[in-house]
């Protein structure tokens, strides 16, 4: 090809690619290249002329470096036209930017969409918020925002706000739902479940202050009934559930959490612990209602009067010692009145009538004053030796073993257990040397093996009194207190009153 054809043809080239360039924004572009025609034109033909004559060269030669010059040209029109930026128009939402739109009409047609999903997936109103700002902005079509992804920035940072009702109580959002029937009915529900069919009621009302407030929320923000309702009865949305296992009960299911027994039956009520079965789901969380439902009922019934008790001071008892004298009764009434319950239970009640059936019994407990001697029994053991317990109370041997056995050397201090009379002092077969006390209330103790002994029968000795010593006489292999405790004659394990 001629060289000359060949820069003809990238001149038809560049023309076609601006057109091209420009052909989806005509009536800016277009006014541009009729000017740019002109001008290249008549540079084009004002150049040929001007080498032809300077220059004074052929034809062709100056066709040559006329088109060469009236390239650049055009290269410097595209270059400036690709630049142009037209008028846009940039959608701030609280500062962000949405995004960048031709026309204003293109935002609308957003917030359009937005509002006709809302309607259809929630039946909510939605409410464009009032901080939305529109600027004029020049910008190329590349650098416009899609008709989607203003839809989708829009939801994304305005939470896609709508109309909802909020349950607020005591000034408390507690959270809000897509209309005020929900709300009313949510609240109609808990109040329900504290009212029992039968009973007359005067008011049911709610102890705090509820309000059902009309809000603009995010979508993500509004909850169903049930969630609402479950929240207001358990005071948090916080779940805790333990699945039962085998062997467990709701004494070891409560100190593997560490939580008190009582929290266990708060938050399941009607559990009945003795038939916990194995994969039964049980809830660790007490329930705090955020609502009290205050009940004001009427009502006629008859009801037990409590007795009360009333302790009398003797100077026939020993002190800490307590006898009844009379026994309690309880009374009865017959009351017609209002009773105050919160959550179904009675705080209050406002009596109209009463009319007393059975006047209540007073129990009456003496309560002893005089002075206790040291040698009465005070019904507790002190240890009887110091030393190492060698032998418990029970089976030993294939025989029963009465007593323990405190090993300690010969001579050890053996005390009375407790106060009371000497009622054996010496020796008896197999105890060898044995000292027995009668406390006087039931309980005896023996002291076998001793090596000496410091009292006689008959005496009345004091708590710890020094009383034998340590020995290995009778049945012994070595040096130690048999040491055994009687009740009404019976030998009972000394270790449920002392210990070693
Ligand atoms: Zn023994």
């Amino acid at each position: 090809m001629e060289i000359y054809q060949r820069i003809m043809k990238f001149c038809k080239d560049v023309k076609d690619k601006t057109k091209q360039t420009y052909v989806n924004n005509k009536s800016k572009v277009k006014p541009l290249l009729a000017e740019s025609k002109t001008k290249i034109t008549s540079a084009y033909s004002g150049f040929k002329e001007r080498f032809k004559g300077i220059m004074n060269i052929d034809n062709k030669k100056t066709t040559y470096i006329a088109v060469g010059i009236t390239a650049v040209l055009l290269v410097s029109v595209i270059g400036y036209t690709k630049n142009y930026s037209p008028i846009a128009y940039e959608i701030k939402m609280d500062g962000k930017v949405l995004g960048i739109v031709r026309t204003e009409d293109e935002f609308k047609e957003a917030v359009d969409a937005i509002k006709k999903e809302i309607k259809t997936l929630y039946g909510h109103e939605f409410v464009m918020p009032e901080d939305v700002e529109i600027l004029e902005v020049k910008a190329k079509d590349d650098e416009l925002t899609k008709t989607q992804d203003i839809i989708y920035n829009i939801k994304k940072q305005m939470d896609m706000k709508v109309k909802a009702y909020a349950l607020v109580v005591d000034g408390e959002e507690i959270g809000c739902v897509k209309d005020k029937a929900i709300a009313k009915s949510i609240l109609e529900e808990i109040k329900l479940s504290y009212v029992d069919e039968d009973t007359d009621y005067e008011a049911i009302d709610f102890k705090e202050k509820v309000n059902i407030e009309e809000v603009a929320r995010g979508i993500e923000e509004i909850k169903d009934e049930e969630e609402i309702l479950n929240f207001l009865i358990k005071g948090t949305d916080e779940e805790a559930i333990h699945v039962v296992e085998a062997g467990e009960n709701t004494w070891t299911i409560a100190k593997s959490y560490g939580i008190p027994m009582e929290d266990i039956h708060a938050a399941n009520p009607g559990l009945v612990p003795e038939r916990l079965q194995i994969g039964q789901e049980i809830s660790l969380i007490v329930p705090k209602p955020y609502l009290t439902v205050v009940t004001k009922e009427y009502v006629e019934l008859t009801e037990e009067i409590p007795f009360e008790t009333e302790t009398q001071p003797t100077d026939s008892l020993y002190e800490g010692d307590k006898k009844i004298i009379a026994q309690g009764l309880e009374g009865e009434r017959e009351i017609k009145g209002y009773l105050i319950k919160e959550n179904g239970v009675e705080v209050d009640r406002e009596v109209l009538e009463e009319k007393i059936l059975k006047e209540p019994v007073t129990r009456v407990i003496a309560e002893g004053t005089k002075e206790r001697p040291l040698t009465v029994a005070t019904g507790t053991f002190a240890r009887p030796t110091r030393g190492r317990l060698t032998s418990g109370f029970g089976m030993r041997w294939g025989r029963r073993h009465e007593g323990i056995d405190i090993g300690a050397p010969i001579g050890t201090h053996i005390t009375a257990a407790d106060a009371g009379r000497v009622s054996f002092a010496g020796t008896k077969g197999a105890y060898g040397k044995l000292v027995i006390i009668d406390h006087e209330n039931g309980y005896q103790t023996y002291y076998a093996h001793a090596s000496k002994i410091h009292v006689k029968q008959g005496d009345r000795v004091y708590k710890g009194q020094h009383i034998a010593n340590v020995g290995n006489t009778g049945r012994s292999t070595g040096p130690h207190l048999h040491f055994e405790v009687r009740k009404n004659g019976v030998p009972v394990n000394p270790s449920q009153f002392v210990k070693y």
